[in-house]
């Protein structure tokens, strides 16, 4: 007999049980799949796309050839495994929005062809909505997940499956197409291997004290691990396994990050409306701004404030931008410029390589005041404040802002008050004090 195993976010052969299954369902042959889905896959230079298409790569070349179809899954799923006579089609489980409708449609499809949709695993060390409070709800604070997540604990990697009998149904060589990355971008190295060179140089070098490196965007130290993540190049349960044990405080607090991931996980899961609405409705009734100029400044990087426009010219340059930085942007945005957190919310999907519907509109909704463990919505983000305090010495600042880069440390965050301010650099295009003080007039008049 004979099976399929349908990748999507889970682009590795270590640790990959739903492969185990796929064997055992298929000894005679596993057709390895990928189904380039119309609703999420273009030519045009994309950071998914791009992204995408070198590791399909990857993996077609590491297993002597992906099926690679393109159409909707609900049809061509259908359609490989009838070609390939299989009695089974394997995956991981998607818990997102979209994906877990589609694998539903998929599922009722092939069962009209006596074929089994068989989820093994998921991108995640504890499955959304298996952690859960005492009367069954999901929890909504992430303090008390992280403790319940801990308790519950998960399995360890499974070994990669060996001679898999993977086999090609139309004996055709299928191309991956190649997609070009946007225009400035450079990605990181994509892939298993890059993943675990990646997370083996991280273990060395910056674990220990990532406590306190984590916070300090001009030492980059943090393990840039979010990509290999998002496509499941690894999986968490791996790093988990590597994690246990070491007993610094850097490890442990790295442990605490990737619980964040997977509760950002569950809720999304239990309120998949919060993918795009609040998931505190009361804030969709506040007063905000039409995005317009405002908004294309913020994204050009070319508001004036050193460490906002650091950051959104670091999210052009590599598709990605420092935790801390993320969270000053955000801000910026929604507090100091008032306008809705869905706005930036899209373009950070739009340009992150390692953009994930869960992480980034509950980071984006965090930081806006309406998300879960909601900041109070009085702490508005300072930028200079924050720039002085995590880029002490303007090193993040000037690497992305080279109309600074002959500034010195006592004025880059605030160049303004230089004698004379460098003439390419555009002034401040708000007044932070001001604006605030209008933040929260508009939060006490909701
Ligand atoms: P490290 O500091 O090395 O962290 C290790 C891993 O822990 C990360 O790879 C990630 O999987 C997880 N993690 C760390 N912080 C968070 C967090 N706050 N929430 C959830 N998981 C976390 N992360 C994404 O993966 N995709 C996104 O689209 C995304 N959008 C964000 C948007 C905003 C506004 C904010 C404030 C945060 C967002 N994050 C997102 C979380 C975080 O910024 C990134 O995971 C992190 O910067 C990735 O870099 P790293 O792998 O070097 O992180």
């Amino acid at each position: 007999t004979t099976s399929v195993m349908w990748f999507r976010r889970d682009l590795r052969l270590a640790d990959n049980p739903a492969i185990h299954e796929a064997l055992a369902s298929g000894p005679d042959g596993v057709v390895p799949l990928f189904v380039l889905d119309d609703r999420l896959w273009t030519t045009t230079a994309s950071t998914r796309t791009a992204a995408l298409s070198q590791l399909l790569a990857d993996l077609s070349d590491r297993i002597g050839g992906l099926h690679v179809v393109h159409g909707d899954p609900v049809d061509e799923v259908v359609r490989v495994a009838r070609a390939a006579g299989a009695t089974s089609v394997h995956v991981a489980a998607d818990f997102a929005p979209y994906g877990s409708r589609r694998d539903r449609r998929v599922e009722e499809a092939l069962a009209c062809h006596d074929i089994l949709l068989v989820r093994t695993g998921s991108p995640y060390a504890v499955a959304p909505g298996r952690v859960t409070k005492a009367d069954g709800s999901g929890y909504r604070v992430f303090t008390p997940y992280a403790r319940a997540w801990r308790e519950h604990g998960w399995r360890g990697p499974a070994p990669e499956a060996t001679d898999v009998p993977w086999i090609r149904p139309d004996g055709r060589t299928h191309q991956v197409p190649d997609v070009p990355v946007p225009a400035g971008m450079t990605l990181p190295p994509l892939g298993e291997q890059a993943a675990t060179a990646r997370w083996q140089a991280f273990l060395a070098d910056d674990v220990a004290d990532y406590d306190e490196a984590r916070d300090l965007p001009g030492d980059d130290r943090t393990s840039r691990m979010s990509v290999h993540l998002k496509w499941g190049t690894i999986h968490p349960r791996t790093m988990l396994a590597d994690l246990a044990p070491l007993r610094s405080k850097g490890a442990t607090a790295y442990v605490r990050e990737l619980a964040f991931r997977e509760f950002y996980a569950d809720v999304l899961h239990q309120r998949p409306d919060s993918a795009f609405g609040y998931y505190n409705p009361a804030f969709a009734a506040m007063e905000y701004d039409e995005p317009g100029e405002a908004l294309e400044a913020w994204k050009a990087g070319r508001t004036g404030i050193p460490i906002v426009d650091a950051g959104m010219r670091q999210l052009k340059g590599e598709g990605w931008m420092h935790n801390r930085v993320r969270m000053i942007v955000a801000s910026f945005l929604v507090k100091d410029l008032h306008i809705e957190w869905q706005h930036g919310a899209r373009h950070f999907l739009e340009l992150l390589v390692d953009a994930d519907l869960a992480s980034n509109q509950h980071g984006w909704q965090w930081v806006a005041g309406c998300g879960t463990d909601a900041a109070p919505y009085f702490r508005v983000f300072n930028p200079m404040t924050q720039g002085k305090k995590f880029d002490p010495d303007g090193t993040y600042v000037r690497r992305w802002v080279p109309e600074l880069a002959d500034v010195d440390a006592r004025h880059v965050h605030t160049p303004w008050e230089l004698d004379e301010p460098p003439a390419d650099y555009p002034a401040p295009m708000v007044d932070h004090a001001a604006e605030r003080t209008e933040s929260l007039r508009r939060h006490a008049a909701l």
